[in-house]
Order: structure tokens, then sequence, then C-alpha cells
């Protein structure tokens, strides 16, 4: 992997008090910030071991570190946390979602999911979204802000300390576009990868997008081990821009190019996403169009029946998810109906915040 440290001015990570937001630092980053307060290097893998490790929220529960030093860590440095707010837990299937308050009192979602080979947690990226998806709850209220690199691991970090429950998996499928918060999800990765952190690999992490074209091409660059998911949704431009503004910007042969070349750059398979929503993109001729769409692609196809959420009215359910996979399956595409999980709490994102912000 590039060290993607480089990218971004880790300065930038600075609050409204001038203090450093600590967590979202790198291990070198923070090695060159100890070295320029005179103190030994070491102290700074004692501390990021802290933080990333024991996970500890304050300087004084740091307790092999000087109590003259973690008052100089104060001054300079800030730990964000997330305050929970709600937690929601699914009857059916160990599902949990969460409601966290942010330091700027702005609120996210994040979503535990139990799956057979383990725990996988659903993040959020930014506070609200600005790509106007149809049927997103995430997006009804507008863009907010990017969530900073400390605030997206903190989701990983506090669902795993609230559950008692090891996760081994993250996707970047909760509020807000990743692709649209480049630099910082980058610097999540590499934190949440980190061997001297949380050590994941990042085989078991996917980033969704709805499609930016140009980030696909710079994510290609880097080469990184997730796997990256394509929010497709439809077959044709214009059924596609009915749902999904973003169309309009980059249309499906512009995104489809762009994931030929991100397979040929990292030789890695990729998952479209398709949300199935009845009368509108259920049917035979659209699993011909997209089974033709996709015939060479080395990919895989996740259909998901919309989830209803309060502002529209768009609907569908597992019978006609299962119909449309036969359709593919019959046309030779590779497809899965994803499992509905925590069906009685809500649990597609953006929908617990819209209830409490509003
Ligand atoms: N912005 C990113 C990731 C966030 S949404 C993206 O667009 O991919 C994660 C996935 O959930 C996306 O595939 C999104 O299109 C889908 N989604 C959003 N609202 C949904 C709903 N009501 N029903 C089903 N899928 C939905």
């Amino acid at each position: 992997m590039q060290c993607l440290s480089d990218r971004g001015d880790p300065t930038l990570f600075t609050d409204e008090n001038g203090k450093t937001d600590i967590l979202s630092l790198t291990l070198p980053e923070l090695e060159a910030q100890i070295l320029e307060m005179n103190e030994k290097k070491f102290r700074a893998s004692q501390i990021y071991k802290w933080l990333h490790q024991r996970r500890v929220t304050d300087f004084d529960s740091m307790t092999d570190i000087s109590a003259q030093l973690r008052d100089r860590l104060k001054e300079k440095f800030c730990i964000k946390s997330l305050f929970v707010v709600k937690r929601l837990e699914s009857k059916r299937d160990n599902t949990v979602k969460y409601l966290y308050r942010l330091s700027d009192g702005n609120h996210i979602e994040s979503v535990l999911m139990e799956y057979e080979h383990g725990n996988t947690v659903c993040v959020s990226t930014q506070v609200g979204c600005k790509m106007g998806c149809r049927f997103c709850a995430s997006t009804i209220a507008g863009y907010k802000r990017d969530l900073l690199p400390s605030e997206i691991l903190a989701q990983v970090y506090t669902a795993e300390r609230e559950s008692g429950r090891k996760i081994g998996g993250v996707v970047l499928m909760g509020i807000g576009e990743p692709l649209d918060n480049f630099d910082n999800v980058v610097r999540f990765l590499e934190l949440l990868s980190c061997k001297d952190g949380m050590n994941m690999s990042l085989r078991h992490v996917s980033v969704s997008t709805c499609g930016l074209v140009p980030k696909i091409y710079e994510l290609a660059k880097l080469d990184l081990a997730i796997t990256l998911s394509i929010s497709l949704h439809a077959s044709d431009n214009k059924s596609r821009s009915e749902i999904m503004p973003v169309n309009d910007r980059y249309d499906i042969n512009e995104l489809l190019k762009a994931c030929r070349d991100y397979f040929k750059a990292t030789g890695r398979r990729i998952s479209f996403e398709y949300a199935l929503i009845d009368g509108h993109n259920d049917s035979r001729e659209d699993a011909e169009r997209l089974a033709k769409l996709l015939g060479n692609f080395v990919c895989h196809v996740n259909i998901i029946p919309v989830n209803k959420i309060k502002e529209r009215d768009y609907r569908s359910d597992r019978r006609s998810a299962q119909r449309f996979r036969g359709y593919l399956e019959e046309l030779g595409i590779n497809a899965t109906v994803r499992r509905t999980l925590g069906a009685d709490i809500d649990a597609a994102c953006g929908q617990l915040r819209r209830e409490y912000e509003i």
C-alpha cells in the first residue's frame, strides 16, 4: 500500500481550540509530533497502543505515561469519542443499531450485524449526504460535513466495546458517500489496518459508492485489498437518473468503464448492488439489460429488496427479489439476495438520525 500518510496535512485535524485530533494521526505522524515536543520516539508507540488497542478515551488512563507528559498531551491533543445516544437491538437476529452524537452535536449511525463468519459493522462516512438518491433516507435532509478519520474509526471501536463482540469486518455503507470524503476514508483504512492498531485485513472491508467515477480511478491507483461495491440499481440511464441524480454526472457507460479499469488495476472482483423497486427496475427486460451490461465482467450482483422509508413510496419484497435473481441466474449472472437484517429496528441507514434530528 502506498504510504497513505502522505495524503492530506495532519495539522488539518485541529479543533476549534487548536488541539490536534490525535486519533486521526498515523503512527509516523504521531512520532514526529512527539519528537517535536522533545520527548522520546518510543512514547509515540506507547500512546498509539493506548488509543488503538486498549481504546482509552482520555489521557489520564495512560498509566505508563508520566503525569507531566499527560498534561502536555492534553494541551496539544484531543481524543475524539462518540456518545451513544440510542441503541436498538433486533429481537430476530442480534443486529444492533447505534445512534451516536459527535463532539459538535451532530448525529450519525452505525449498524452491527452478525454473519456466520463473524461480526461486521456498517459505518457512516459523512453527516448527511449530497448525492440525493431518491430511495435513501440519509440524503433527505442534505449534507452537513465530512467525518474525520477518527470519527469513522471510533464507530468501530465503540461498537466493539459497547457490544463486547469482536468485530471482524467493516462495510462503508452507512450515512454518506465514502468517495466524496476520499482522503479521510483512505486514512481511516490505513489506521484500521495498522498492525500497531486494530490490525484488520482490508480483505474484510467493503467500500460502497454511488459511482463517483474520477474517485474510482484514484482508488484503483492505491490498489487496496478492499472490496469495491457499486450502487448500480438500474440497467439503463433513464431509469438510473430517475432514482440517482449522480447518473447525470457520470452515466452507466462511464461508470462501467471505470469499473473495468479498477478490475484491471487491482484484479479484484467488483460487487454490484441492485436495490429492487417494484415496477421500476424489476422486470425480465431489466434483468436482460443488466446481464448484457455485466456479461463480460468478473462480478457479483447483490439484490436488495428496497427498504421502505417513510418519505417515499418505493417498495419490494423477498419474493420479487428471488424472482429477479432467478432471471439473472438464467442469464448466467452470479447473484444473491441480501439477507434482511434488523428489519424490526429500521436498520436502513439514515432512518434513526432522521427521526432524531427533525
Ligand atoms: N453512498 C454509498 C454508500 C451508502 S448506502 C453508496 O451509494 O453506495 C449503502 C447502500 O444502501 C447503497 O447501495 C445504497 O444505494 C443502498 N440504499 C440506500 N437506501 C436504501 C433503501 N431504502 N433500500 C435499499 N437500499 C438502500
